[in-house]
């Protein structure tokens, strides 16, 4: 009997996991095999092979990521660009118009920016707090609406309920890139997005080993992009498969642990003198607090913060701490700490960075799973200096 399961912990364990187990195997075994014995299949999509994204191992990373989000169907992808560069181009052809948030994670705003053009898709960006302003953007021929559940750097969080009603009432496909949330904290099918997107490099893998990628939602638009998919080939290898479905399992553990720890720190460093700003959705002061609290089961691991004195100060408080890495990316179990200037933002100039309310001294900090305290000490030195 096909089992279902009631809360995400456990489906986080069970949901998509081979029935029977395979030779009784606990932990689903790895399908290192390009090619498949030919079994009377009618259709090239569904030859057995690993680029047409259908070996045993992608198979249950589909169903498990589906059981996630409550969705119809989910697709494993070689990159987080991987599954929004094929979704898009899936959805979009030559004539079409997008809409898009004007504060976009670098890959997808270049993506948009530069690749669009030479493809005929013709596009504008939306401010996520102002869905009054949408319809005056809007086209006959717009097919599309894209929004991210949290903004990087700031972590703001658009209108998303208004996305939606906006997308229905105009017949656009609603795309939600929910990185930055993870299925623990947001599922956007359940609030009726079509396609929700996320680099399962960072949260759902989480143990920063990976790059992998995902689409999930509805099961008509996550097939098309699967067709697109094997024919431009960023198909996720077997091996990364099992380093990423490993690595889900342990979702709701390690979320629980960097909400709860995010939310002191952030706590810490609003009370902190020498910090001017700070930008945690989970905090009162933020401007989308109640938005946050309607929609999110948990505010994420993600925060950033200006100190007091500029980006001299803030070099000097990066090179003092001694636990967090200095580097990029995101959602992993240690923590990363990074100034967007000069990493994810440095491909803006300085006057569109500041237009988006991003400064140059602005930190962001991914938090991991190390004890609070431990990440709260460093900090109080850091500071100190
Ligand atoms: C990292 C990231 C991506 C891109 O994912 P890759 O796995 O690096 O290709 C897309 N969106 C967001 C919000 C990200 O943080």
């Amino acid at each position: 009997m096909k089992k279902h399961y009631k809360h995400l912990e456990t489906k986080l364990v069970h949901s998509g996991e081979p029935e029977p187990r395979i030779n009784g195997a606990v932990s689903m075994p790895i399908f290192q095999s390009s090619t498949f014995e030919y079994s009377g299949q009618s259709s090239y999509n569904d030859l057995k092979y690993i680029r047409l994204n259908n070996t045993p191992n992608h198979i249950a990373l589909h169903q498990k990521l589906a059981a996630l989000e409550n969705a119809e169907a989910a697709l494993v992808t070689a990159s987080g660009m991987a599954a929004i560069s094929t979704a898009l181009l899936t959805l979009l052809s030559p004539g079409d118009h997008f809409l898009a948030q004007n504060c976009l994670y670098g890959g997808t705003h270049e993506f948009i920016t530069k690749d669009f053009a030479a493809l005929g898709i013709s596009f504008d960006f939306i401010n996520g707090d102002e869905p009054g302003a949408w319809k005056s953007k809007l086209r006959s021929d717009t097919k599309a609406i894209y929004v991210e559940t949290m903004t990087n750097p700031l972590l703001q969080v658009a209108d998303l309920k208004a996305v939606v009603d906006f997308a229905k009432a105009h017949k656009l496909i609603s795309m939600i890139d929910n990185t930055f949330a993870s299925p623990f904290n947001f599922r956007p099918p359940e609030w009726g997005f079509d396609l929700s997107l996320h680099s399962c490099t960072k949260y759902l893998n989480g143990h920063s080993d990976i790059v992998a990628g995902t689409v999930i939602g509805r099961a008509d638009l996550v097939e098309k992009i699967k067709h697109k998919l094997n024919h431009l080939g960023a198909s996720l290898d077997p091996h990364a498969c099992f380093l990423l479905h490993r690595g889900m399992k342990t979702l709701a553990v390690r979320i629980k642990h960097q909400n709860d720890s995010t939310l002191k720190i952030a706590k810490y460093l609003e009370e902190h003198q020498s910090v001017e700003k700070i930008n945690y959705p989970g905090l009162e002061s933020h401007p989308n607090h109640e938005r946050a609290c309607e929609l999110f089961d948990g505010f994420s691991g993600m925060l950033s913060f200006e100190l007091k004195g500029g980006v001299e100060v803030a070099e000097r408080f990066m090179q003092q701490t001694t636990l967090p890495v200095v580097a990029p990316s995101l959602g992993g179990i240690e923590t990363l700490i990074t100034r967007p200037a000069t990493t994810s933002h440095s491909g803006m100039s300085p006057e569109d960075r500041h237009a988006l309310g991003i400064s140059d001294s602005l930190i962001r900090v991914s938090v991991g799973i190390e004890a609070t305290e431990d990440i709260i000490e460093d900090f109080e030195q850091a500071l100190k200096v």
